[in-house]
């Protein structure tokens, strides 16, 4: 099995090749399908199992395809327990998009940096959101982020997310984005809270444990 098997694009191959990623990991070979067919997936998966490009690669090959045009509206929310994280899933969006023709506006939302910065490249137009909660949180109390053309929302190491208490956080951010989304969850760990923030985000996804 190779990646240009999984239906991605040249363009998404050649930065494949590029960078080393000859043959897709088990969870890869897994989730792309089913994420670019557009079905909900949980998938419980380690650090080290490959799970970032497994939901990068689809997101950029399905975003790529639509064509969007005019000013950048927000299509793609990630959600990550902890900064290192997000600047991981961001590095990685543009180490696999280097050669599509129209690159999509990449925001890291994450504390430790200017707020008023992060605002500023958020009002310039964005496709793609990568946040940890706490600062998404401090941005939408402000009314200054708009979700409402939102159509993926991934929620990274979810089981970490709940250990650190972001429950009502999660609850909160649900509220404010459209019902109508696909939704791509990861934890490596599957106990009886993340079913239960799970089933409040979704009641159609496909369980991949690998
Ligand atoms: P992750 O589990 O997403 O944190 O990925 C773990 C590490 O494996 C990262 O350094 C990735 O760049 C690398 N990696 C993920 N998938 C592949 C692949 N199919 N081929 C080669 N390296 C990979």
């Amino acid at each position: 099995m190779s990646f240009s098997h999984l239906g991605l694009s040249l363009e998404i191959n050649k930065a494949l090749n590029e960078n080393a990623y000859k043959i897709p990991s088990k969870i890869q070979e897994k989730v792309i399908p089913l994420i670019l067919e557009k079905k909900d997936v949980m998938a419980r998966a380690q650090t080290g199992s490959g799970k970032t490009a497994s939901f990068v690669l689809p997101i950029l090959q399905l975003w790529n395809e639509k064509k969007y045009e005019g000013k950048a509206k927000i299509k793609v929310l990630i959600l990550t327990p902890t900064r290192e994280l997000a600047l991981q899933v961001s590095q990685s969006f543009e180490l696999f998009s280097k050669y599509l023709e129209k690159k999509p506006k990449l925001v890291t939302i994450i504390g430790g940096k200017s707020i008023g910065d992060q605002l500023l490249d958020i009002q310039k137009g964005c496709d793609i959101v990568v946040a940890t909660t706490g600062r998404l949180n401090d941005i939408l109390d402000k009314k200054q982020m708009n979700l409402s053309a939102l159509e993926f929302f991934v929620l990274d190491e979810a089981d970490k997310m709940l250990d650190f208490g972001f429950e009502e956080e999660l609850e909160l951010l649900l509220k404010q984005i459209p019902k109508e989304r696909q939704n791509l969850l990861f934890s490596a760990t599957y106990p009886l809270k993340v079913q239960n923030i799970i089933a409040k985000i979704t009641r159609e996804a496909i369980e991949v444990f690998i």
